[in-house]
């Protein structure tokens, strides 16, 4: 690898880019571990449900490094999504057809190459690896500090904030690395309404659309 590889934001830096068969290989090879298609399927759902969030925000090729994960993002938009191995929920104000047309074109782009927009900064996962890096540091501290209620109190407030600054990067990475994926091995087989028993919308007052995917090999 040399430096006049072409850049794919951080994609190439560190570790080798994402190849179409990489699912596929490491099915056929390690497959009978119990829940590993799952796990690999949940991954590239999960990268789809952020991409399609990035085409209905209108983003074109986002680029990580400029994305600012300290942002308020909560603000930005009302769309939300949950990932699971057939498919995911989005949650939002969005028209069907819109949703069936900005999941279409985000599998395309990303199969082309868009990489970037698998990792989108108001995933939750931002949120788990910050309290679980609070919860760890929060425990090394009270482990290694003197039993007093002050050092106590300092320590934790030394975690949480430390967990704070380091969560944005790391939740990046952990995002690009661990919970998403390329979908590569994806199709779009439907996209739906789906209502609760009283056929309304969730809680606060959005429609839910699931968008259901299918596996090939
Ligand atoms: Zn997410």
């Amino acid at each position: 690898m040399t430096a006049t590889n072409q850049p794919r934001d951080v994609w190439s830096s560190l570790l080798p880019e994402p190849l179409p068969t990489q699912d596929t290989e490491l099915l056929r090879q390690i497959g009978f571990i119990p829940g590993l298609k799952e796990l690999l399927m949940v991954r590239q759902v999960h990268a789809l449900e952020h991409a399609t969030v990035w085409v209905l925000s209108g983003a074109s090729d986002p680029s990580i490094p400029d994305i600012d994960f300290n942002a308020n993002w909560t603000d930005t938009g009302n769309l939300g999504g949950l990932s699971t191995e057939q498919g995911f929920y989005l949650y939002g104000q969005v028209e069907t057809s819109e949703v069936r047309r900005a999941a279409r074109e985000a599998l395309t782009r990303m199969k082309g190459g868009e990489w970037n927009l698998a990792v989108h900064p108001r995933c939750g996962t931002n949120f788990s690896v910050g309290m679980l890096l609070t919860a760890s540091l929060a425990f090394s501290v009270h482990l290694l500090l003197p039993r007093g209620p002050i050092e106590q109190l300092l320590g934790f407030g030394f975690a949480a904030s430390t967990a704070t600054q380091l969560t944005p990067e790391l939740g990046r990475l952990v995002q690009q690395y661990i919970t998403t994926a390329v979908p590569f091995n994806l199709t779009i087989q439907d996209v739906a309404v789906i209502a609760d028993r009283k056929g309304e919308p969730d809680a606060w007052g959005r429609p839910t659309h699931f968008i259901q995917t299918a596996w090939v090999n």
